[in-house]
Formats: structure tokens, C-alpha cells, sequence
């Protein structure tokens, strides 16, 4: 049976990499997750996850970037990778996400229960 730290680990590796916008971050927001990628971010307070929803932005954005950039969820990961997604300044990695990938990340998101990061 495949856990899901291993679908995890499996998509992080087919997502493909591309360049942002140097200190863009148009596309961060408030974001859900698996609790198996929360349990590896930093702990934030409730009145910190209250501020963050209160201007609906992310807990773990800061003024230089994402601040979990290595632990990021799988749908932060997925923005710009494909036409469902699009980065609305352009950016796309050179070969687009798998259809296929795409289709069992979707499904996996449906699958877990999702927690606001
Ligand atoms: S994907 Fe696009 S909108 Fe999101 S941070 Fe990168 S350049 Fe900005
Ligand atoms: S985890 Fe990082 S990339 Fe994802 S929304 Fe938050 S700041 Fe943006």
C-alpha cells in the first residue's frame, strides 16, 4: 500500500521547477494542505493563522518569499505547472506538468483531508 508520504515525496518529484518573478508572490494566499505536509511546517499560533486569514494572505509568507519554500504544499507547487492553474504573470517551467500526474494530485486532494495552512 502506497502512504501518503510516499505520494508526497512521489508528486514533489514530478512537479516540474520553473523561475518566478524575482520577489513575486501574486499567487500565495490562504492555502489548504494534507495534515502529513502540515505536521512538517512551523507551528503558528492562532492569533498568527487569525491575522494571516484576516488579509488573506498566507501564515508563511514573508517579506522575502515563502519562508517554507523546501516544505511548501503540493497545490503551491502546482501553480504555474499547468493551464488549470496558470500564473497570471506568464511563468511556466518549460514542460508542463503530466496530465496524468495532475489528474492523481487532484484526486489526492480530494482524497486527504485538506487543513488551512
Ligand atoms: S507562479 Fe507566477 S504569480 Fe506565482 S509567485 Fe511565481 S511568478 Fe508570481
Ligand atoms: S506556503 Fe509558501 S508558497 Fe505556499 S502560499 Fe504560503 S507562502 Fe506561498
Amino acid at each position: 500500500m502506497t502512504t501518503n508520504s510516499q505520494k508526497i515525496r512521489f508528486f514533489r518529484k514530478h512537479i516540474p521547477a520553473f523561475a518566478c518573478e524575482p520577489g513575486c508572490h501574486d499567487c500565495c494566499g490562504p492555502v489548504t494542505t494534507s495534515s502529513e505536509e502540515m505536521a512538517r511546517l512551523p507551528v503558528k499560533t492562532d492569533a498568527e493563522h487569525e491575522e494571516a486569514l484576516a488579509d488573506l494572505r498566507c501564515p508563511h509568507l514573508g517579506e522575502k518569499g515563502c519562508q517554507v519554500y523546501a516544505e511548501r504544499p503540493l497545490i503551491c507547487r502546482l501553480f504555474g505547472t499547468t493551464p488549470r492553474l496558470a500564473c497570471p504573470n506568464g511563468k511556466h517551467p518549460a514542460v508542463m506538468v503530466n496530465p496524468r500526474i495532475e489528474r492523481q494530485i487532484q484526486l489526492f486532494l480530494t482524497e486527504t483531508r485538506q487543513v488551512l495552512v
